[in-house]
């Protein structure tokens, strides 16, 4: 297994990345989350409010295309969850299952989240392009779906166990930050649906990565990717 690690724009307010992540895998290449629109890239130049500083070639797209892989023949995404820095490219891997909790997917679908209403192009696609997981679940070998709620329903990170080397948790935006590692004490962020959960499952990540031994990989942590490797190199496994 081969990672790469992709930083594909940064948030305005805090500096931190929109993560996506490349695993190119004997089975085939597996892509979790596709990060903010590619249509949206140097829109932030005009716009005061737009969330996200994406420059042209930075999106997840631009990224795969100069790793040398084809969007269009992808075959597995995994996605975290529906938000817009996370699902912004669905669009561009017509292969491909898009891999998610049930949970999310329901919770989607029941229109209960207004953001996800907002952005629903973006997720809205037939449901038969859906693999729908339920709970934690081996997805490959070496590859584990993790249930992860409370930022927003369905939320799943993903823990690998390369071959040979100590196992990594791409925590996603369960743990966004590694300031956010100690469940009763952590920030609620604004998007962060069901603060219950959200330390539930700050718990259950802190308490797998320690029976592990595994590297916690933190969603948005502006400080962490300043020293992380990105691509187009590979994560050293
Ligand atoms: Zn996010």
């Amino acid at each position: 297994m081969r990672l790469y690690l992709m930083r594909a724009g940064t948030m305005r307010a805090t500096g931190g990345p929109v993560p996506a992540y490349l695993i190119r895998h004997d089975d085939g290449d597996v892509l979790i989350d596709t990060g903010y629109a590619r249509s949206r890239a140097g829109a932030y130049a005009d716009e005061p409010k737009e969330p996200i500083q994406l420059e042209r070639g930075e999106d997840v797209v631009s990224q795969l295309e100069g790793l040398g892989v084809d969007p269009a023949g992808i075959k597995d995404v995994i996605v975290s969850h529906f938000d817009p820095d996370h699902a912004g490219n669905l669009d561009a891997f017509p292969q491909a299952t898009f891999w998610v909790q049930r949970e999310h997917y329901e919770c989607a679908r029941s229109g209960d989240v207004p953001r996800l209403e907002r952005f629903k192009k973006l997720w809205d696609f037939p449901e038969e392009r859906f693999g729908l997981i339920d709970g934690d679940h081996e997805f490959r070998p070496g590859i584990e779906l993790v249930e992860s709620g409370g930022h927003i329903p369905g939320h799943q990170s993903v823990l690998l166990r390369p071959d040979g080397a100590a196992p990594l948790l791409l925590a996603v935006d369960a743990v966004p930050t590694a300031a956010d590692l100690v469940a009763d004490e952590r920030a609620i962020y604004p998007f962060d649906v069901d603060e219950a959960r959200v330390r539930e499952s700050t718990r259950k990540l802190a308490e797998l990565a320690r029976r592990e031994g595994a590297r916690i990989i933190h969603g948005h942590d502006p400080e962490q990717w300043k020293s992380l490797p990105l691509a187009p190199e590979p994560y050293p496994l």
